[in-house]
Protein backbone atom coordinates (compact mmCIF):
# COMPACT_ATOMS: atom_id res chain seq x y z
CA UNK A 1 0.00 0.00 0.00
CA UNK A 2 1.47 3.37 -0.81
CA UNK A 3 0.55 6.56 0.82
CA UNK A 4 0.70 9.88 -1.09
CA UNK A 5 0.86 13.15 1.51
CA UNK A 6 -0.45 16.18 1.26
CA UNK A 7 2.42 18.84 -0.19
CA UNK A 8 1.41 20.80 3.15
CA UNK A 9 1.73 17.64 5.38
CA UNK A 10 3.13 18.10 8.39
CA UNK A 11 6.63 15.87 9.87
CA UNK A 12 4.37 15.29 12.62
CA UNK A 13 1.17 14.20 10.49
CA UNK A 14 4.12 11.72 8.60
CA UNK A 15 5.24 10.62 11.59
CA UNK A 16 2.00 9.81 13.17
CA UNK A 17 1.03 7.57 9.83
CA UNK A 18 4.32 5.59 9.96
CA UNK A 19 3.50 4.93 13.74
CA UNK A 20 0.08 3.52 13.51
CA UNK A 21 1.66 1.07 10.76
CA UNK A 22 4.38 -0.08 12.53
CA UNK A 23 2.06 -0.63 15.48
CA UNK A 24 0.02 -2.79 13.26
CA UNK A 25 3.50 -5.06 12.50
CA UNK A 26 4.10 -3.06 8.84
CA UNK A 27 7.78 -2.00 7.73
CA UNK A 28 7.23 1.61 6.34
CA UNK A 29 9.21 2.92 3.30
CA UNK A 30 9.62 6.74 3.08
CA UNK A 31 10.17 8.44 0.10
CA UNK A 32 10.65 12.14 -0.05
CA UNK A 33 9.95 13.86 -3.12
CA UNK A 34 10.74 17.42 -3.98
CA UNK A 35 6.69 17.94 -3.58
CA UNK A 36 5.49 15.59 -0.88
CA UNK A 37 6.43 12.62 1.10
CA UNK A 38 4.83 9.27 0.07
CA UNK A 39 4.94 6.50 2.21
CA UNK A 40 5.27 2.90 0.95
CA UNK A 41 3.78 0.20 3.60
CA UNK A 42 5.13 -3.68 3.36
CA UNK A 43 3.00 -6.23 4.71
CA UNK A 44 -0.47 -7.58 5.26
CA UNK A 45 -3.13 -5.22 3.48
CA UNK A 46 -5.80 -6.26 5.54
CA UNK A 47 -4.11 -4.70 8.62
CA UNK A 48 -4.41 -1.50 7.34
CA UNK A 49 -7.38 -1.67 6.12
CA UNK A 50 -9.11 -1.91 9.81
CA UNK A 51 -7.61 1.91 10.01
CA UNK A 52 -9.17 4.81 7.71
CA UNK A 53 -6.12 6.30 6.64
CA UNK A 54 -7.94 8.63 4.44
CA UNK A 55 -8.55 10.27 7.11
CA UNK A 56 -5.86 11.17 8.72
CA UNK A 57 -4.24 14.80 8.77
CA UNK A 58 -1.67 15.28 5.72
CA UNK A 59 -2.95 12.12 3.43
CA UNK A 60 -4.09 13.00 0.29
CA UNK A 61 -4.33 9.42 -1.59
CA UNK A 62 -4.23 5.96 -0.39
CA UNK A 63 -2.88 3.53 -2.94
CA UNK A 64 -3.30 -0.40 -2.83
CA UNK A 65 0.26 -1.77 -4.50
CA UNK A 66 -0.44 -4.82 -4.52
CA UNK A 67 -3.93 -4.37 -6.24
CA UNK A 68 -4.06 -6.75 -9.00
CA UNK A 69 -4.99 -4.19 -11.44
CA UNK A 70 -1.36 -2.62 -12.20
CA UNK A 71 -1.57 -0.92 -15.42
CA UNK A 72 -4.98 0.56 -15.00
CA UNK A 73 -5.00 2.14 -12.14
CA UNK A 74 -4.15 5.55 -10.76
CA UNK A 75 -1.15 4.39 -8.80
CA UNK A 76 0.11 3.35 -12.62
CA UNK A 77 -0.43 6.47 -14.28
CA UNK A 78 -1.77 9.55 -12.31
CA UNK A 79 -3.28 11.39 -15.32
CA UNK A 80 -6.14 10.51 -16.38
CA UNK A 81 -6.03 9.14 -19.55
CA UNK A 82 -7.88 10.18 -22.81
CA UNK A 83 -9.26 8.46 -25.73
CA UNK A 84 -8.88 9.03 -29.02
CA UNK A 85 -11.60 7.55 -30.90
CA UNK A 86 -11.81 9.52 -34.55
CA UNK A 87 -10.79 13.14 -35.55
CA UNK A 88 -11.89 15.48 -32.74
CA UNK A 89 -13.92 12.37 -30.66
CA UNK A 90 -12.35 11.30 -27.57
CA UNK A 91 -13.44 9.81 -24.38
CA UNK A 92 -11.90 11.65 -21.66
CA UNK A 93 -10.96 15.06 -20.68
CA UNK A 94 -12.87 17.51 -19.64
CA UNK A 95 -15.67 17.49 -22.74
CA UNK A 96 -18.22 14.72 -21.97
CA UNK A 97 -18.61 12.29 -24.39
CA UNK A 98 -22.31 11.90 -25.76
CA UNK A 99 -22.74 7.75 -27.28
CA UNK A 100 -26.36 7.41 -28.50
CA UNK A 101 -28.35 5.37 -31.18
CA UNK A 102 -30.75 2.06 -31.04
CA UNK A 103 -29.81 -0.65 -28.52
CA UNK A 104 -30.32 -2.84 -31.94
CA UNK A 105 -29.84 -1.75 -35.19
CA UNK A 106 -33.42 -2.96 -37.33
CA UNK A 107 -32.61 -1.18 -40.65
CA UNK A 108 -30.38 1.42 -42.48
CA UNK A 109 -32.67 3.54 -42.69
CA UNK A 110 -34.17 3.93 -39.43
CA UNK A 111 -30.07 3.58 -38.50
CA UNK A 112 -30.03 6.70 -40.36
CA UNK A 113 -32.80 9.20 -39.49
CA UNK A 114 -31.54 8.16 -35.45
CA UNK A 115 -27.89 9.26 -36.20
CA UNK A 116 -29.12 12.72 -38.03
CA UNK A 117 -31.05 13.58 -34.91
CA UNK A 118 -28.74 12.06 -31.93
CA UNK A 119 -25.68 14.13 -33.70
CA UNK A 120 -28.15 17.10 -34.34
CA UNK A 121 -28.25 17.26 -30.29
CA UNK A 122 -24.88 17.05 -29.73
CA UNK A 123 -23.94 12.93 -29.63
CA UNK A 124 -20.33 12.39 -31.41
CA UNK A 125 -20.66 8.46 -31.68
CA UNK A 126 -23.26 6.52 -32.76
CA UNK A 127 -24.29 3.23 -31.16
CA UNK A 128 -26.04 0.15 -32.28
CA UNK A 129 -26.27 -3.69 -31.78
CA UNK A 130 -25.67 -5.85 -34.69
CA UNK A 131 -25.06 -8.91 -32.32
CA UNK A 132 -27.23 -9.06 -29.58
CA UNK A 133 -26.60 -11.00 -26.32
CA UNK A 134 -30.37 -11.87 -25.49
CA UNK A 135 -31.63 -13.19 -23.00
CA UNK A 136 -33.48 -15.48 -24.87
CA UNK A 137 -32.96 -17.79 -27.59
CA UNK A 138 -36.43 -16.38 -29.57
CA UNK A 139 -35.63 -12.80 -29.33
CA UNK A 140 -34.16 -10.80 -31.79
CA UNK A 141 -30.42 -11.55 -32.62
CA UNK A 142 -29.02 -8.40 -34.50
CA UNK A 143 -28.64 -8.37 -38.08
CA UNK A 144 -25.24 -9.54 -37.75
CA UNK A 145 -22.32 -8.27 -40.61
CA UNK A 146 -25.41 -6.86 -42.20
CA UNK A 147 -26.10 -4.41 -39.30
CA UNK A 148 -22.14 -3.85 -39.39
CA UNK A 149 -22.42 -2.16 -42.71
CA UNK A 150 -24.91 -0.02 -41.77
CA UNK A 151 -23.49 0.86 -38.78
CA UNK A 152 -20.46 1.65 -40.83
CA UNK A 153 -21.72 3.56 -44.06
CA UNK A 154 -24.40 5.64 -41.23
CA UNK A 155 -21.19 6.36 -39.23
CA UNK A 156 -19.58 8.23 -42.43
CA UNK A 157 -22.57 9.41 -44.06
CA UNK A 158 -23.57 11.16 -40.39
CA UNK A 159 -20.16 11.83 -39.51
CA UNK A 160 -20.40 9.68 -35.84
CA UNK A 161 -17.76 7.83 -34.95
CA UNK A 162 -19.31 4.25 -34.08
CA UNK A 163 -19.36 1.69 -31.40
CA UNK A 164 -20.67 -1.81 -31.45
CA UNK A 165 -20.64 -5.07 -29.16
CA UNK A 166 -18.41 -7.75 -30.29
CA UNK A 167 -19.68 -10.79 -28.27
CA UNK A 168 -17.10 -13.96 -29.97
CA UNK A 169 -13.82 -13.95 -30.12
CA UNK A 170 -14.18 -15.30 -33.88
CA UNK A 171 -15.77 -11.89 -34.40
CA UNK A 172 -13.22 -9.07 -33.64
CA UNK A 173 -11.22 -9.21 -37.19
CA UNK A 174 -14.57 -8.63 -38.78
CA UNK A 175 -16.13 -6.03 -36.09
CA UNK A 176 -12.63 -4.26 -36.36
CA UNK A 177 -13.33 -3.53 -40.00
CA UNK A 178 -16.93 -1.72 -39.31
CA UNK A 179 -16.54 0.05 -36.55
CA UNK A 180 -14.48 2.53 -34.57
CA UNK A 181 -15.16 1.44 -31.22
CA UNK A 182 -15.30 -2.33 -29.37
CA UNK A 183 -17.89 -3.09 -26.94
CA UNK A 184 -17.80 -5.60 -24.47
CA UNK A 185 -21.21 -5.91 -23.44
CA UNK A 186 -22.42 -7.18 -19.50
CA UNK A 187 -22.48 -11.01 -19.88
CA UNK A 188 -18.78 -10.68 -21.71
CA UNK A 189 -17.11 -8.59 -18.99
CA UNK A 190 -15.28 -11.94 -17.71
CA UNK A 191 -15.07 -13.59 -21.33
CA UNK A 192 -11.09 -13.65 -20.74
CA UNK A 193 -10.52 -14.97 -24.04
CA UNK A 194 -12.44 -12.43 -25.55
CA UNK A 195 -10.71 -9.39 -23.86
CA UNK A 196 -7.43 -10.79 -25.11
CA UNK A 197 -8.57 -10.80 -28.81
CA UNK A 198 -9.17 -6.99 -28.32
CA UNK A 199 -6.66 -6.13 -26.41
CA UNK A 200 -4.55 -7.44 -29.20
CA UNK A 201 -5.75 -4.84 -31.18
CA UNK A 202 -5.89 -0.99 -31.09
CA UNK A 203 -8.99 -0.47 -31.47
CA UNK A 204 -10.49 1.30 -28.03
CA UNK A 205 -12.63 -0.92 -26.45
CA UNK A 206 -16.28 0.03 -24.14
CA UNK A 207 -15.72 -2.13 -21.57
CA UNK A 208 -19.00 -3.22 -19.96
CA UNK A 209 -19.38 -3.64 -16.08
CA UNK A 210 -21.10 -6.99 -15.33
CA UNK A 211 -24.31 -7.12 -13.85
CA UNK A 212 -22.76 -8.99 -10.69
CA UNK A 213 -19.07 -7.80 -10.82
CA UNK A 214 -17.76 -6.07 -8.50
CA UNK A 215 -15.88 -2.71 -9.77
CA UNK A 216 -12.08 -4.46 -8.79
CA UNK A 217 -13.49 -7.04 -11.02
CA UNK A 218 -14.22 -4.43 -14.17
CA UNK A 219 -10.61 -3.17 -13.31
CA UNK A 220 -9.22 -6.88 -13.59
CA UNK A 221 -10.88 -7.40 -16.79
CA UNK A 222 -9.63 -3.88 -17.96
CA UNK A 223 -6.04 -4.86 -17.18
CA UNK A 224 -6.96 -8.19 -19.18
CA UNK A 225 -7.15 -5.76 -22.53
CA UNK A 226 -4.55 -3.91 -21.11
CA UNK A 227 -2.13 -6.41 -20.56
CA UNK A 228 -2.12 -7.31 -23.93
CA UNK A 229 -0.67 -4.08 -25.00
CA UNK A 230 -4.04 -1.97 -25.60
CA UNK A 231 -4.59 0.90 -23.56
CA UNK A 232 -7.40 2.49 -25.40
CA UNK A 233 -10.00 1.49 -22.53
CA UNK A 234 -13.27 2.88 -21.48
CA UNK A 235 -14.92 1.32 -18.62
CA UNK A 236 -19.04 1.57 -18.29
CA UNK A 237 -21.18 1.33 -15.10
CA UNK A 238 -24.75 -0.35 -16.83
CA UNK A 239 -26.04 -0.91 -13.43
CA UNK A 240 -26.20 -4.22 -11.45
CA UNK A 241 -28.02 -6.10 -10.13
CA UNK A 242 -29.65 -5.95 -6.52
CA UNK A 243 -32.70 -7.11 -4.13
CA UNK A 244 -34.29 -3.94 -5.91
CA UNK A 245 -36.96 -5.09 -8.45
CA UNK A 246 -38.59 -1.81 -9.31
CA UNK A 247 -36.25 -1.39 -12.04
CA UNK A 248 -34.43 -3.44 -14.27
CA UNK A 249 -30.74 -2.63 -12.30
CA UNK A 250 -29.49 -0.78 -9.91
CA UNK A 251 -27.80 1.86 -10.97
CA UNK A 252 -24.47 2.18 -9.27
CA UNK A 253 -23.50 6.01 -8.83
CA UNK A 254 -20.59 5.03 -6.36
CA UNK A 255 -18.97 3.20 -9.03
CA UNK A 256 -18.22 6.74 -10.64
CA UNK A 257 -15.99 8.43 -8.37
CA UNK A 258 -14.81 5.14 -6.88
CA UNK A 259 -12.99 4.01 -10.49
CA UNK A 260 -12.00 7.62 -10.63
CA UNK A 261 -10.21 6.80 -7.88
CA UNK A 262 -9.00 3.73 -8.18
CA UNK A 263 -8.04 3.74 -12.22
CA UNK A 264 -7.05 6.40 -14.65
CA UNK A 265 -9.61 5.10 -17.45
CA UNK A 266 -12.59 7.44 -18.60
CA UNK A 267 -15.64 6.28 -17.27
CA UNK A 268 -18.83 5.82 -19.06
CA UNK A 269 -22.01 5.95 -17.61
CA UNK A 270 -24.93 4.00 -19.14
CA UNK A 271 -28.27 5.09 -17.67
CA UNK A 272 -30.64 3.51 -20.39
CA UNK A 273 -29.46 -0.36 -18.84
CA UNK A 274 -28.90 1.70 -15.78
CA UNK A 275 -32.53 1.91 -15.29
CA UNK A 276 -34.45 -0.23 -17.60
CA UNK A 277 -37.24 2.99 -18.16
CA UNK A 278 -36.91 6.11 -19.94
CA UNK A 279 -38.57 8.17 -17.65
CA UNK A 280 -35.55 7.54 -15.49
CA UNK A 281 -33.12 8.21 -17.76
CA UNK A 282 -32.42 12.17 -17.58
CA UNK A 283 -32.12 11.64 -13.77
CA UNK A 284 -29.70 9.12 -14.01
CA UNK A 285 -27.71 10.95 -16.53
CA UNK A 286 -27.63 14.13 -14.48
CA UNK A 287 -26.50 11.95 -11.53
CA UNK A 288 -24.07 9.95 -13.65
CA UNK A 289 -22.56 14.22 -15.35
CA UNK A 290 -22.39 15.53 -11.36
CA UNK A 291 -20.51 12.07 -10.31
CA UNK A 292 -17.64 12.69 -12.94
CA UNK A 293 -18.93 10.55 -15.74
CA UNK A 294 -16.28 11.23 -18.69
CA UNK A 295 -19.44 9.86 -21.27
CA UNK A 296 -22.69 9.04 -21.39
CA UNK A 297 -24.20 5.81 -23.71
CA UNK A 298 -28.05 6.47 -24.17
CA UNK A 299 -30.86 4.25 -26.17
CA UNK A 300 -32.03 6.48 -28.33
CA UNK A 301 -35.45 4.90 -30.79
CA UNK A 302 -37.35 6.60 -33.47
CA UNK A 303 -40.22 4.18 -32.22
CA UNK A 304 -39.44 2.93 -28.56
CA UNK A 305 -42.70 1.24 -28.87
CA UNK A 306 -41.39 -1.00 -31.86
CA UNK A 307 -37.95 -1.31 -30.84
CA UNK A 308 -36.93 -4.68 -31.40
CA UNK A 309 -34.95 -4.94 -27.95
CA UNK A 310 -34.89 -2.28 -25.15
CA UNK A 311 -37.68 0.19 -26.50
CA UNK A 312 -39.53 0.25 -22.55
CA UNK A 313 -35.47 2.22 -21.92
CA UNK A 314 -35.16 3.80 -25.25
CA UNK A 315 -35.13 7.67 -25.48
CA UNK A 316 -37.33 9.12 -28.48
CA UNK A 317 -35.16 11.65 -30.58
CA UNK A 318 -37.21 14.46 -29.27
CA UNK A 319 -36.44 13.29 -25.44
CA UNK A 320 -32.94 12.65 -26.32
CA UNK A 321 -33.00 16.55 -27.31
CA UNK A 322 -34.59 18.00 -24.20
CA UNK A 323 -32.20 15.44 -21.89
CA UNK A 324 -29.05 16.98 -24.02
CA UNK A 325 -30.31 20.61 -22.90
CA UNK A 326 -31.01 19.83 -19.35
CA UNK A 327 -27.36 18.42 -19.16
CA UNK A 328 -26.04 21.41 -19.99
CA UNK A 329 -26.49 23.36 -16.14
CA UNK A 330 -24.92 19.86 -14.45
CA UNK A 331 -21.95 19.91 -16.73
CA UNK A 332 -20.97 23.57 -15.96
CA UNK A 333 -21.54 22.78 -12.07
CA UNK A 334 -18.98 20.40 -12.28
CA UNK A 335 -16.86 22.34 -14.57
CA UNK A 336 -17.23 20.31 -17.62
CA UNK A 337 -18.67 20.73 -21.15
CA UNK A 338 -20.39 18.80 -23.80
C1 LIG B 1 -26.45 -2.83 -24.89
O1 LIG B 1 -25.64 -1.90 -24.81
O2 LIG B 1 -27.44 -2.83 -25.64
C2 LIG B 1 -26.27 -3.98 -23.98
C3 LIG B 1 -26.67 -5.20 -24.32
O3 LIG B 1 -25.71 -3.63 -22.82
P1 LIG B 1 -25.27 -4.51 -21.54
O4 LIG B 1 -24.19 -5.41 -22.04
O5 LIG B 1 -24.81 -3.48 -20.56
O6 LIG B 1 -26.49 -5.26 -21.08
MN1 LIG C 1 -29.77 -2.40 -25.02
Amino acid sequence: MIIICKPDATEEDIQHIIQKAEKLGLRVNISKGVERTVLGFIGPEDVLRVIPLEVFPGVDQVLPVLAPYKLVSREFQKENSVIQIKDDVRIGGEKIAVIAGPCSIESYEALLSVAKKVKESGATILRGGAFKPRTSPYDFQGLGEEGLKYMKDVGEEVGLATVTEVMDPRHVELVARYVDVFQIGARNMQNYTLLQEVGKTKKPVLLKRGMSATVKELLMSAEYIAAKGNFKVAVCERGIRTFETATRNTFDINAIPVIKQMSHLPVVADPSHGTGRWGLVSSIAMAAVAAGCDALIVEVHENPEEALSDGAQSLTPGNFKALMAQLQAVAQAVHRTF
